[in-house]
């Protein structure tokens, strides 16, 4: 097996120089095991914390131990009765060519259905973490408006067109103008906002002329700052991720805002939630019926950056948090 090492952990930003690729062999499956070759690698924003011994809610990967990921793998050889050589299984074997996995943590894939990429992306754990905390958690009602950064990637775009199921209007904030177009043209947002643009804060109020009801924060950062005056009473603001800051190296600069936060809070009755999606499990199987009915009839669309080769996985994980990506971004490893 390929794979993909964490060869040193990151300051700041990650550079090439943090991973390394090696050679091992793949040991024979024992007895409740299927041997698999991956075939696609989810990259997502998550894996920075992973680099860092930062205490988080998951353990840091170890240095020298095989970066971690949701895959999309061929079951080669089974010792399992439910799978056999042949069977396509979604998995957690990380940035590798080859691994062993215990059967009972994998979960069959059907290709005739929809492609088996979707299981990364929009029927998998960013689709899942867009449906279970938007409507657990913002709430969206018919007439609000609904904010959502990142949004051309799995969990933005997911986010918008879900919100616009439930009879809001979607405002989605990308970086760079071809973005934005999709945000409108794709995926049917009501409008689209350049983070990037230096009119950014002044574009986003006249896009929100009744202020906002949900921000669905993915970012944090100036994109916050700008959504904040715009919160209206009892607005609800989901924290899924913070991604403008996962290459910061602490203390944060700049006066402290943390007082006129806590008096919006109080003043405008706010709801600022953090989650982990795995909170939400047991609407995993509404999840999976109702979002896998919105895709198949074309309500919820998808777009999805695969980047060939495993090789890459590195430069495209950088480029991630940077907004390199345009899409749900995956490696195809073989
Ligand atoms: P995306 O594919 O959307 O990739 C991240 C995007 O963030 C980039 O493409 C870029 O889009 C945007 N971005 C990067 N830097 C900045 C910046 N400085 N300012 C504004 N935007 C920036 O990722 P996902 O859809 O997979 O994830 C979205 C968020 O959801 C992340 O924060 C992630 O950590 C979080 N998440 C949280 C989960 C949870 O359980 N809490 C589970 C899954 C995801 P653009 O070019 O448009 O700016």
């Amino acid at each position: 097996s390929t794979q993909i090492l964490l060869a040193s952990r990151p300051e700041g930003r990650p550079t090439p120089q943090n991973f390394r690729t090696e050679t091992a062999s793949v040991p024979a499956p024992k007895e409740g095991e299927v041997l698999l070759k991956i075939r696609y690698l989810s990259l997502d924003p998550y894996m920075r914390g992973r680099m860092s011994a930062a205490k988080s809610y998951a353990a840091p990967v170890e240095v020298g131990a095989v970066m971690e990921g949701g895959t999309v793998a061929e079951v080669v050889e089974s010792r399992d009765p439910n799978f056999a050589a042949g069977d396509m299984v979604l998995s957690y074997s990380g940035w590798q060519t080859h691994a062993v996995a215990k059967a009972a943590h994998l979960r069959k894939l059907d290709p005739e259905k929809v492609p088996v990429t979707t299981a990364l992306g929009v029927l998998g754990m960013p689709g899942f973490t867009a449906y279970s905390a938007l409507l657990t958690l913002g709430k969206p009602k018919e007439g609000e408006t609904v904010v959502v950064a990142a949004a051309t990637g799995p969990v933005g775009s997911a986010v918008g067109q879900i919100a616009k199921i439930k009879g809001a209007r979607a405002v989605g904030i990308a970086g760079g103008p071809e973005k934005c177009r999709a945000l409108i043209e794709e995926f049917g947002f009501d409008a689209a906002i350049d983070h990037r643009s230096e009119t950014f804060a002044e574009d986003l109020k006249a896009a929100c002329p009744d202020g906002i009801d949900v921000y669905f924060e993915n970012v944090g950062g100036p994109v916050f700052e700008a959504v904040r005056p715009l919160l209206n009473f009892y607005a609800r603001v989901p924290v899924c991720g913070l991604v403008s800051q996962y290459n910061a190296t602490g203390p944060f600069e700049g006066p402290d805002k943390l007082p006129g936060l806590m008096r919006d809070v109080l003043t405008k009755s706010l709801t600022i939630r953090g989650f982990i999606q795995t909170e939400f499990k047991d609407q995993m199987p509404n999840f999976i019926k109702e979002m896998g009915s919105w895709v198949a009839d074309g309500r919820i669309r998808y777009k999805e950056d695969i980047v060939e080769g495993l090789d890459k996985a590195p430069d495209a994980f950088i480029g991630l948090l940077e907004g390199k990506n345009f899409g749900k971004l995956i490696v195809k490893v073989a």
